[in-house]
């Protein structure tokens, strides 16, 4: 069964940008408005997050890390709406079958804090002898989550990653991703004993700010603002693009679909398209997009590696956010 669990978890997580995404969306799900990051070795030796949230009770602790244990299923309609969220409660169940976990947590009713140590989905003593339970200390309020050793029993994967340097980029695109989208959260990411490496947004700054922050003022400067929605479809879109102005070697596309980061390819086919015509050849734009669609009409292959989405009315959703945009752009070219 251990083995079973192991391979499972290497499947859904194959790097450690995987296992951070699924701890980024938890911290946010919890209501904080600061999470900070800290990195040692592309996330292989040590991957730290640690977020201001309602925290996790006591008696929860205990059963946190095995399969399936969501606090996010409420109700049977919620069934419906799990295609929004993929996988629900094997994040930190997969994370525990292929790295050492501590969870330090405190609710704002609990006098102290208490930290819990994992292991294939169950706790176990943070060193021989002493007793698995989780144990007080002191902390504030919110759950900081420690992944160390990431792959440590699986040496071939972990033999497989030559560069460090690479994995921490695949971290800090994930994290500007989410540091433009959350509003209201601060973000910090760093190397571990660097503290002017990485990324730094606050929860006050507004999405043209936060753009600016992670992605630089020649972009920043020349945004438009868009929004668009369809009752009958079912969605709703809001957005910030670059103009004919700002061009780049790629498209940033930074896609959200019901708060998640995914990818579509009809959407980012559609805007290239476009934009062809705006931009010089081998010119690309910058796209934040974050569309809203009622969960039920959402399919979303949630393979944290690999998030590609369908949808209902495709097409015609992709067609209307197309037709937006090239209004937008055909507006300042006149
Ligand atoms: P899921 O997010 O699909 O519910 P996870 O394995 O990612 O499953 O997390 C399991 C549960 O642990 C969550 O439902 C939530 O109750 C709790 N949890 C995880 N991370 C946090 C956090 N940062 N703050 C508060 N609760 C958390
Ligand atoms: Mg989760």
């Amino acid at each position: 069964q251990v083995v079973i669990n192991k391979i499972a978890a290497g499947e859904i997580i194959v790097a450690p940008v995987h296992a951070l995404k699924e701890l980024i969306e938890n911290a946010v799900d919890a209501g904080s408005t600061s999470l900070e990051i800290v990195v040692k070795d592309g996330g292989l030796k040590l991957l730290q997050i640690t977020d201001n949230g309602h925290g996790i009770n006591l008696e929860d602790m205990p059963i946190l890390c095995e399969r399936f244990t969501t606090s996010k299923l409420k109700s049977f309609e919620d069934l419906n709406a799990i295609g929004t969220y993929g996988f629900r409660g094997e994040a930190l169940a997969s994370i525990s079958h292929i790295a050492h976990l501590t969870i330090t947590t405190k609710t704002s009713d609990s006098s102290c804090a208490y930290r819990a140590v994992y292991s294939d989905g169950k706790l176990v003593p943070p060193k021989p002898g002493q007793s698995a339970d989780p144990k007080p200390v002191a902390g504030r309020q919110g759950t900081q989550i420690t992944v160390e050793d990431l792959f440590y029993n699986t040496p071939s994967r972990r033999r497989a990653f030559r560069s460090p340097g690479e994995e921490y980029s695949k971290i800090l695109d994930v994290v500007g991703r989410y540091a433009v989208h959350c509003s209201g959260v601060a973000f910090s990411c760093k190397k571990f004993g660097d503290a002017d490496s990485g990324i730094c947004t606050t929860a006050t700054a507004s999405v043209i700010d936060r753009i600016r922050r992670i992605h630089g003022s020649s972009v920043a400067n020349e945004l438009l603002e868009f929004t668009t929605s369809s009752k009958h479809l079912g969605f709703e879109a809001t957005g910030m693009i670059s103009n004919a102005n700002y061009h780049v070697k790629k498209t940033t596309l930074l896609l959200f679909i019901n708060h998640r980061s995914v990818e579509s390819s009809a959407i980012k086919k559609g805007l290239e398209n476009v934009y062809a015509t705006y931009l010089p050849k081998g010119g690309h734009p910058f796209i934040y997009l974050s569309l809203e669609i009622e969960p039920h009409r959402v399919d979303v292959n949630i393979h944290p590696t690999k998030r590609e989405v369908n949808f209902l009315h495709e097409d015609e959703i992709v067609a209307k956010i197309v037709e937006t945009v090239e209004e937008k752009l055909a507006a300042v070219d006149t």
